[in-house]
Order: structure tokens, then C-alpha cells, then sequence
């Protein structure tokens, strides 16, 4: 429902903007690599990463079948991508275009490999950007562990204390006065039996625990930060399976949760933990888009990194120079980047994704590209071994992967034919809108944003256009466990794509979104309304000869519905040019339902079914009134309900379809206030005349013989211009009329019904 729900916007703005008479370039585009699907093949398909090559084809299969089904959806509700252009990133060319921007990158510096801790998920082994992890609330335990000084007892908290035997050095706060005397002493680890040095930092929490930490290899991003600041030593422990290695003896071989339980035995046992609390604490974890949750390593290993944080103001500019709707969703963009400290991580342990075009020598340790080998892109790495052109050595191909962002983040070049096709480029470059939901802004937009400002120095979008996601029917998000997933097919075989297009329409910019049957009801019921007008509407057309009209001689109230008429098509256009889709449907949906079909209509069906009494130009003139507010009608909806307004166009109006048609403009000279004025005055006197009826349970149909109605003399003129209307729309036989200063001005006037 997401992607529903998200496309139906696009496909708004594609569909107004070509009846604006723009020339809409909509290539819809599939990202297929990443860690969701290799889950899936692993986890259900029951297929081992060790098989590649099966693997890789299940991955593949997987993916074409999932994207098959979403094309399937997405032409059942009308999306009218130009399919022509669609592209897919495991496509040949796509992959040959992500790796010839790495090669770029790494030409000018922005792209290096280097060993530096990284987030690592011992469960998906891989490494992981900082945009997948999250910290999640969990229940932990905080031992207090003796150390030993000068013969004395220093006791330390942790929730960690299978890093003991990556301990390098203890930390406490410069101005905490218990352990003054110890900075600069040594500490003995019990077990391990050997020293680390005792050190004073300011970052250390006096509060928490004793206020003696432990610095190991790597606890957190905090240990990082005080290893680079005192050259402590690195001792890994951590496998990238997530047990503990020959350093970690006797843990060795030991999973992190088994060995924390060991060793936390085995302090016990020999007398070194004093207490344990008992702690939820925010552990950080694998959390975005794969339902791992799994604890997060930081192990210290060989990665390929962009360069990010010497751009970060860089990103904040172009970003700036965007348009953002919703526009606080900007600042989302501004404090995501203002709070990166890391470079982007982009290699991967994985299989399934576009491979880094690069070969490493055993010897000299030089990297080489594609480029170097005259490869041609795009290239796959893996498993070759090349001479090294300087040393002679063996240069081994990379075995890691990029990291799916790496793909995604390229889109505005891809679909622009960017090194391609250069008058291509120059037409397609920037992208006018890039639509996307708010929960990647750190990811899609942040990272295309990057790269296409490094590559081309320009922004890479002129709008973004930001939704929110789908929550379930009960307003909670959409989960198997909580069993109130909806899948597009239900209310699409239900209602129709035109009632779903509707519950799309009505979502706010930026804001979650339930789905709703009670909105597919009211939606679909308003199909059948609009469906009704329309045949009524056209019965009365049969002799109508649009061509031959040319002053058409309007009563008041056409002119009133012509006038409200430009009203709504001012709303609908202000509203479509800044993406906000549920304001106009509603006015058109209020409009169409009450002030044309409930008031409108039933004040004009005397003219059509009886010219010979009301006259041949009144008729006219009420089809005149007719047609054109159909026409326009039909084409404000076109966008958010393509399907019923061509059906309904095409029947009516014989050339061409609503949504091949010209966008309605406000014709100035047909507002006219006093007319509404006038019409309101109608509107309510009709009202009252058939509240009476109902009250008194006589049928709308039937005639009233004497009706008599005072008016205030400010209302007279009004009032002449539409007594005609409202003695035939209430069935009045003698309507009779006189003026009194005494009305109530407010109103206007006084109904008296002398005689039923
Ligand atoms: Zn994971
Ligand atoms: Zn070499």
C-alpha cells in the first residue's frame, strides 16, 4: 500500500502537468539490490550465501517476480509511467554507470579504503551504514567489577564484561576527587592479569556507574574516540560471526551473549563482581529496512569509505536551494548531515549487489580499477586475480559489493542518460520533482543529493516532494504480527483503481496515513454520484449543439455555479502547483455533490424537461451551464480519478479524453458576485420551502398552491431574478411576493405557506 499510495501521487502530478501542457518524463525505476532480499533467499528460500552463484540466481528470480507484481498494481491503477524508459540497478548498464562514477570518486580521493572500525552486523554479516543502525530499549545487566591498584580495590560498571580481555586502558574524570591520586597509576584486569594505564578525560560520566569506565576495542563509538585521542592499543576480540577469537582466551570460540554469561561466572566465582543491577539501556542495533534487530559490533577492518563529512556544508547548500514539500522537511535533511561524524561506509559483505570495480595487490598493497586493467564496465571482480602492473604481485579482485545506496543514488543521472547522451542530459538534468517518503531522506535523498552535487556541481532536483507512510486500518503500522496488513489487491478487487486513487489523494504531504474502508466507501459512493450526474447530464444534451452556441442567455443561477465554477478551478490549481492533492479533491467532491447536483440541477430541471412553458433559450442556456460545468468538472478530477472522467468524457464529449485535455483556466469574465449573491438568497429560500415539506411529510414532488413571501426592499432586485426558480423548483402554484422594511434584514425575507 505504500508504494500505492506513494506512485498515485506521482502519477497526480504527471497527469496534471501534461494537461498543463509540459512534456512529463516519468521513467519508473526498480532498486533491486540489498539486504531484504538476500534475507528472503536465505531465510525462505533456505539458500546458503556459500552457494553463490545459486544464490545470486534466486536473487534475481525473487526480485523479477516482485517487480513484475508491482508493475502488475501499478497498471491496475492507472500509473502511466513511460515504461520505455524504466530502469532496473541490476541492469547491466545501470551497474556499468555506479562504477564508473567509483572510478571517478576514486581518482579524485572522495573513495578510499582504509581499516577503521565500522558498525558491523554479526547476524547479516556485513558491514552497515550508519543509517541502518538505530539503538532499541533493551534489559541489560550492569556488573560492578573490581580492578586492582596499589594493592586497593577500583571498581568499574559495564554492561559489556566479555570485553575485558580488549580492555586497554581506564578512564575517570579529571576533577572527581576519589580517584585523584590513581590518574596515571596502573590497573590490573582480574583474570586476563594485566595492566592497563589509569587516564583523565573530561568525556568520562562522574554519574554513572563509579564513575571509572573501561576503554576497550571497541565497547562503543565513544572507545573510538579515546583510542585515536591517546594512541591506545587495538586488541580485537570479535569475529565477524560474533564469537570471540584466540585473544579473548579462555572465551575463545564463545558467542558475545555466551561469553558474557562465562565470564561473568567466572568473575563471581573468584570474587571481582561486588554487585549487578539490573538496567534497560539503549543497546545499538541492526534496525532499518530488514527485521534483524540484531546487536551492532564495531569491529576494526578493511572497508571502502566516501569521503562525506568534508562536504557536509556543501550538502546543506544545494539542499537549501531545493524546494522541500512539506518544507520543515528540510531541516529533517539539515540535522541528519549536521550529525554525520563518520564518512559513508559503502562496501558490503554481501552478494547480491553491484560490485566494487577494483583489484588489490597482495604485494604492494596498490589498488587498481577497471580502468587500469582496460576493463570493460560493468565489471565483476570477484574471484580474478590479475598481475599487479608495478610489483608483479598477485592483485586480487575486491570481493565486497556496494552498499544499495551506492545504486540509488545515482537515479538523476541514469534516467537523464548522464555521459550518455549529452543533449539528453542537458534537457532531462535536474530532475524537476523527486518524489519519496520522509523515512529515506537520510538515505535516498541525502546520498543522491551527494553524489550528483559531486559529480556534477549542480543540485540535482528543483521540488521534493516528501510523504508519509501507510499505517494500518487500525492507524498502527502495517505488520504481519499485528495482522493488519492490506494488500493492493483487496480494495482494488473490492472498489475500483478510481476509489483507491481517492484514498491516495486524501493523504497529507509529510504525514502517516491510515488506510481506510470507510474512505473507499465515501469515494466510491461519490464514482456512483459523479457516474449519475453524468448520465442525467448527457440525456439532456441529445439536442445540444455546442458548436452553435454563442451568447447563451444565463439566468442568475448559471451564472452563480459558473462563477463558484472558477473559484474551485483557482483552488484546484493553486493547490496541484504545490502538490497538495486532498484539499481540491474535497472541494471538487463538496462541489459537485451540494452546490451542483443538490442545488443546481434540481433548480434547473423545469427548463430542460419543459421548454415550452420556461422557453427554448432558457433550456439552452441551462445545457450551455451544463456542458461546460461537466467539462471542467471532469478535467479537475482527471488527475486523481483518470479512469471514470475518460469514460464519462469520451461518451459525452466524443473528441479525445479528459485527461488528453487542456487544463481548465479561470475565465474572468465569468465571476460575478452579486449572481452568487443571488443565488445564495434562491438557495435558502428553496431550503426552507422544503424543510416545511418534510415537516410535514408531504413529498417533494408535490405542488404547494399559495405560498407568499415578504422582502426586505434590498433583496428585491435579487429576489426578481430568481422567483421563476423557485416557484417551478418547489412547485408553487402562486408565488406572491411583497416588500417590507420589517424583514429582518439578515435574512432578507419571510416565508409565509398560506395554503398546502
Ligand atoms: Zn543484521
Ligand atoms: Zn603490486
Amino acid at each position: 500500500m505504500g508504494h500505492i499510495y506513494n506512485h498515485v501521487w506521482i502519477d497526480i502530478v504527471a497527469r496534471y502537468k501534461r494537461m498543463r501542457g509540459y512534456e512529463v518524463y516519468l521513467p519508473q525505476g526498480f532498486d533491486c539490490h540489498g539486504l531484504p532480499t538476500e534475507l528472503k533467499v536465505e531465510n525462505e528460500l533456505k539458500i546458503p550465501k556459500s552457494n553463490r552463484d545459486l544464490f545470486l540466481k534466486k536473487c534475481i528470480e525473487w526480485t523479477e517476480n516482485a517487480i513484475s507484481r508491482m508493475k502488475e498494481q501499478f497498471m491496475k491503477i492507472g500509473y502511466s509511467a513511460d515504461w520505455d524508459y524504466s530502469y532496473r540497478t541490476m541492469d547491466p548498464d545501470y551497474k556499468a554507470l555506479v562504477q564508473r562514477t567509483l572510478i571517478d570518486f576514486y581518482e579524485r580521493g572522495i573513495l578510499y579504503r582504509e581499516k577503521h572500525p565500522v558498525l558491523w552486523c554479526p547476524r547479516c554479516e556485513t558491514a552497515l551504514a550508519k543509517a541502518e543502525v538505530g539503538y532499541i530499549e533493551r534489559e541489560g545487566k550492569l556488573y560492578y567489577i573490581d580492578l586492582e591498584c596499589d594493592g586497593k580495590k577500583l571498581t568499574i560498571a559495564t554492561t559489556r564484561p566479555e570485553l575485558m580481555p580488549a580492555c586497554v586502558a581506564v578512564l575517570v574524570h579529571p576533577d572527581d576527587k576519589r580517584y585523584e591520586k590513581l590518574v596515571g597509576k596502573k590497573a590490573k584486569l582480574p583474570i586476563f592479569e594485566r595492566e592497563v594505564p589509569i587516564l583523565a578525560d573530561r568525556d568520562v560520566d562522574m554519574s554513572f556507574g563509579t564513575g571509572v569506565v573501561y576503554v576497550c576495542t571497541f565497547g562503543d563509538e565513544q572507545d573510538i574516540r579515546w583510542q585515536k585521542r591517546y594512541k591506545l592499543p587495538i586488541i580485537e576480540i570479535i569475529n565477524r560471526d560474533g564469537t570471540l577469537n584466540k585473544n579473548a582466551k579462555p572465551y575463545d570460540g564463545l558467542k558475545v551473549g555466551e561469553a558474557r554469561r562465562k565470564i561473568a561466572e567466572d568473575l563471581i566465582e573468584k570474587g571481582y563482581i561486588r554487585k549487578i543491577e539490573t538496567i534497560r539501556h539503549s543497546v545499538l542495533s541492526h534496525t532499518e529496512r530488514s527485521s534483524c534487530l540484531a546487536p551492532i559490533e564495531l569491529l576494526p577492518m578493511e572497508q571502502w569509505f566516501i569521503k562525506v563529512r568534508d562536504y557536509l556544508q556543501d550538502i546543506i547548500k544545494v539542499s537549501k536551494s531545493m524546494r522541500w514539500y512539506p518544507s520543515y522537511m528540510l531541516q529533517r535533511l539539515i540535522d541528519w548531515t549536521e550529525s554525520m561524524d563518520w564518512d559513508w561506509i559503502i562496501s558490503r559483505q554481501r552478494i547480491f549487489g553491484t560490485p566494487l570495480p577494483f583489484w588489490i595487490c597482495k604485494s604492494c598493497k596498490r589498488i587498481f580499477s577497471a580502468k587500469d586493467f582496460d576493463e570493460p564496465l560493468p565489471v565483476d571482480p570477484r574471484g580474478s586475480v590479475r598481475e599487479c602492473p608495478i610489483c608483479h604481485g598477485q592483485a586480487v579482485g575486491e570481493e565486497d559489493v556496494c552498499d544499495c545506496w551506492v545504486d540509488s543514488s545515482i537515479t538523476p543521472l541514469v534516467i537523464s542518460k548522464y555521459l550518455k547522451d549529452d543533449e539528453f542530459f542537458s534537457k532531462t538534468y535536474p530532475a524537476t520533482l523527486r518524489p519519496q517518503g520522509y523515512e529515506i531522506i537520510r538515505t535516498w535523498a541525502f546520498y543522491t543529493i551527494f553524489r550528483c552535487y559531486l559529480l556534477t556541481e549542480k543540485p540535482c532536483f528543483r521540488d521534493l516532494l516528501i510523504n508519509g507512510m501507510v499505517a494500518g486500518p487500525d492507524g498502527k503500522k502495517m505488520s504481519k504480527s499485528l495482522g493488519n496488513v492490506i494488500e493492493p489487491e483487496e480494495p482494488l478487487n473490492k472498489y475500483s483503481a478510481d476509489t483507491l486513487r481517492q484514498w491516495a489523494a486524501n493523504g497529507t504531504l509529510g504525514e502517516d496515513y491510515p488506510f481506510s474502508w470507510e474512505e473507499l466507501e465515501h469515494s466510491y459512493k461519490f464514482l456512483n454520484k459523479l457516474w449519475n450526474i453524468s448520465r442525467f447530464i448527457e440525456m439532456h444534451l441529445q439536442d445540444f449543439n455546442r458548436e452553435k452556441i454563442e451568447k447563451p442567455k444565463l439566468r442568475a443561477i448559471d451564472k452563480w455555479i459558473l462563477s463558484k465554477l472558477q473559484g474551485l478551478i483557482e483552488e484546484c490549481t493553486n493547490n496541484f502547483e504545490r502538490y497538495v492533492f486532498n484539499i481540491p479533491l474535497d472541494k471538487i467532491r463538496t462541489f459537485v455533490w451540494h452546490e451542483f447536483a443538490d442545488n443546481y440541477l434540481e433548480m434547473v430541471k423545469h427548463r430542460l424537461y419543459k421548454p415550452e412553458i420556461f422557453g427554448q433559450d432558457s433550456k439552452i442556456a441551462a445545457q450551455y451551464t451544463l456542458d461546460y460545468t461537466l467539462s471542467v468538472i471532469l478535467r479537475l478530477l482527471s488527475p486523481i480519478t483518470p479512469h471514470i472522467c475518460d469514460e464519462i468524457w469520451s461518451q459525452i464529449y466524443k473528441q479525445g479524453l479528459a485527461s488528453t485535455a487542456e487544463w481548465p483556466r479561470v475565465e474572468k469574465n465569468l465571476i460575478d458576485k452579486e449572481a452568487e449573491k443571488t443565488a445564495e438568497l434562491a438557495k435558502r429560500i428553496i431550503s426552507e420551502i422544503r424543510k416545511f415539506k418534510t415537516e410535514k411529510q408531504i413529498s417533494l414532488g408535490k405542488e404547494i398552491s399559495k405560498v407568499k413571501i415578504k422582502i426586505h426592499p434590498e433583496f428585491k432586485k435579487s429576489f426578481d431574478q430568481v422567483i421563476e426558480d423557485i416557484k417551478a423548483t418547489c412547485k408553487i402554484l402562486d408565488l406572491s411576493y411583497e416588500e417590507s422594511p420589517n424583514v429582518e434584514k439578515k435574512s432578507g425575507y419571510k416565508i409565509e405557506i398560506i395554503e398546502l
